[in-house]
């Protein structure tokens, strides 16, 4: 992965000369999460850095904007507040009014809606910003929580990782019931197969799921950023009602064939308009391993029509 000073450095003007101060203040601005007011930074720099001056370091920051290292945004406050856009996946934003916290989330079907919405008006997007006002639920109850900002980027990977393992289990639970309802040998051995991939996949996941709480403790008690509509139960919860309701070898591998082709489009699509991050690296490989399955099934759903096929003119014969 390109580390952030790569990063900052592809993204130095041509002839643009380093200098000292301003890779100071950048080092200072990545190293905090959340959103930034430019007299937040400015108290930071200086507290270390008495001797750079609050232009420099306003310059610095409308410089970073204009590179993408961050992102400015504006909660009504009257003042902007800058975030990173390195290795920080995009997101909407629930804005506390008492508090003044902001809050990061993303969802799938109300991007999948705004595109939408763009494309029927033939808009060329390029950003769009959401932005909920309104009382978060430490100043509702009246709580005092001290302010514990997890970095996005880890709550994201985390969420990736649900919703993947979600789609294994689900996988699993499916080809399960499809190699007990299926009566033809080949396409049980196939079904039991695949089976047997997707829990030797959930292991590899669950695995990496650990992984990542184990570099961050409180991973787990942060609330859900990734929202997604259809994909909660596991892509695969549809196809196993399918086959309860009674299905043949035939629309069993009809069944399988839908779910994966839904499956990797879901993750292929999402995971390549992600920005760099290990749930960009979990999606697409996720897609990939669906892509396998999905191949698999159609060449055995071909084979299979051909044996019908072969078996009919037998017959005629
Ligand atoms: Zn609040
Ligand atoms: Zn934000």
């Amino acid at each position: 992965m390109q580390s952030a000073s790569e990063f900052i450095e592809q993204r130095r003007p041509a002839g643009g000369r380093r200098s000292g101060k301003r890779d100071f203040i950048v080092q200072v601005f990545l190293r905090q999460e959340g959103h930034l007011a430019a007299d937040e930074l400015v108290d930071l720099i200086r507290a270390e850095d008495a001797r750079i001056s609050r232009a420099t370091i306003y310059r610095t920051l409308q410089w970073m904007v204009d590179a993408g290292i961050a992102r400015k945004v504006d909660f009504g406050e009257g003042r902007y507040r800058f975030e990173h856009s390195y290795r920080h996946p995009r997101h909407f934003h629930l804005i506390c009014k008492t508090c003044n916290q902001s809050y990061e989330f993303l969802s799938f079907d109300i991007e999948a809606l705004v595109e939408e919405v763009a494309e029927a008006r033939n808009f060329a997007a390029r950003q769009s910003v959401l932005q909920i006002y309104g009382t978060c639920v430490n100043c509702q109850s009246g709580r005092k929580a001290e302010r514990v900002t997890a970095p996005t980027e880890a709550l994201f990977a985390r969420d990736a990782l649900r919703i993947a393992i979600a789609t294994e289990r689900s996988g699993l639970e499916f080809y399960t019931r499809a190699a007990a309802l299926t009566g033809d040998a080949r396409g049980r051995r196939v079904f039991r197969k695949l089976a047997n991939e997707e829990k030797e996949h959930l292991g590899k996941l669950e695995a990496r799921y650990r992984e990542l709480l184990a570099e961050d403790p409180t991973l787990e008690a942060h609330p859900t950023f990734l929202f997604f509509k259809g994909a909660a139960h596991g892509l695969f919860a549809a196809g196993t009602a399918e086959l309860r309701q009674g299905a043949d070898d035939e629309q069993a591998l009809l069944v399988g064939i839908k779910c994966e082709r839904g499956s990797h489009q879901f993750f292929k699509r999402y995971g390549d308009r992600f920005e760099e991050s290990e749930g960009k690296r979990i999606f697409l490989e996720f897609a990939d391993e669906e892509r396998e399955h999905l191949d698999l099934l159609i060449r055995e759903y071909r084979n299979l029509v051909e044996r019908q096929k072969a078996r009919v003119s037998r017959k005629r014969r």
